[in-house]
C-alpha cells in the first residue's frame, strides 16, 4: 500500500475540480475500457477525481462520472466532514481523517450473501434508495503503479465497490431497483433536473 500512502501525504486538497456528469449522460451508459498506461496523466486524474469527490462531497467516484470511459474509481469511506463557521461568518467544511483508495481495472469475484443499504450517487443528486448488494466480495485490482492486489471486503466497502464497479459497466444504481421504483425515481429526478 506504499503508493496510496505516498498519494495521501502529497494530498493537499489542491487538485482540479472536474465536471461530474449527471444521469442520463451517454458516458454513464458505456462499458469502460481497461487502463493500460500507468503514467503521470493517470496520477493527475486520480488526484483530481479524489479532489472532486471530497469537495462534492461523496465517498466514491468512478472515471465515467467525470467523462472518462476507463476502468478506474476512487473511494474514501472513512473521512470526516465537519461544518465550521469562518471569521466572515460563512460556513465552510473541514475534512479530516483521509483514507483515499484507488481501484484500477477491478475484477469482482466471490460475491456472497445479501445486504440492503440506502445508496446515493453524485451523478443522480438528490436521489437515495435502498439497493440490494452482495454482502462480501473479493476484488482484484491494480494500484496507481500498475501493481496487482486482491482484497476481501464487507459492509460499506463492499457496497461502495459494487456501486462504483457498476459505473464501469455503464450501470447507474437506479437500474438496480425494481421497475416501479426505478421509473418513479427516474421521472422525479429528470423533472427536478429541468427545474435546476
Ligand atoms: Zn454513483
Amino acid at each position: 500500500m506504499k503508493n496510496l500512502t505516498e498519494l495521501l501525504e502529497n494530498y493537499t486538497l489542491e487538485g482540479e475540480e472536474l465536471k461530474i456528469f449527471e444521469f442520463p449522460a451517454p458516458v454513464l451508459k458505456k462499458k469502460a475500457e481497461p487502463v493500460t498506461e500507468f503514467n503521470e496523466e493517470l496520477q493527475k486524474l486520480c488526484k483530481d477525481m479524489l479532489y472532486t469527490m471530497y469537495n462534492a462531497p461523496g465517498i466514491g467516484l468512478a472515471a465515467p462520472q467525470v467523462g472518462k470511459s476507463i476502468r478506474l474509481f476512487v473511494m474514501d469511506i472513512d473521512f470526516d466532514r465537519e461544518e465550521i463557521t469562518n471569521a466572515d461568518g460563512e460556513v465552510e467544511y473541514r475534512l479530516t481523517n483521509f483514507n483515499p483508495q484507488i481501484f484500477i481495472n477491478p475484477v469482482l469475484k466471490n460475491l456472497e450473501g445479501e445486504i440492503l443499504y440506502e445508496e446515493g450517487c453524485l451523478s443522480v443528486p438528490g436521489v437515495y434508495e435502498e439497493v440490494k448488494r452482495a454482502q462480501t466480495i473479493t476484488v482484484d485490482y491494480q494500484d496507481i503503479n500498475g501493481e496487482s492486489h486482491s482484497i476481501d471486503c464487507d459492509e460499506l466497502l463492499s457496497i461502495c465497490i459494487q456501486h462504483e464497479n457498476d459505473h464501469l459497466e455503464g450501470i447507474v444504481f437506479l437500474e438496480r431497483l425494481s421497475m416501479l421504483k426505478r421509473n418513479l425515481l427516474t421521472k422525479k429526478f429528470l423533472k427536478n433536473k429541468k427545474k435546476r
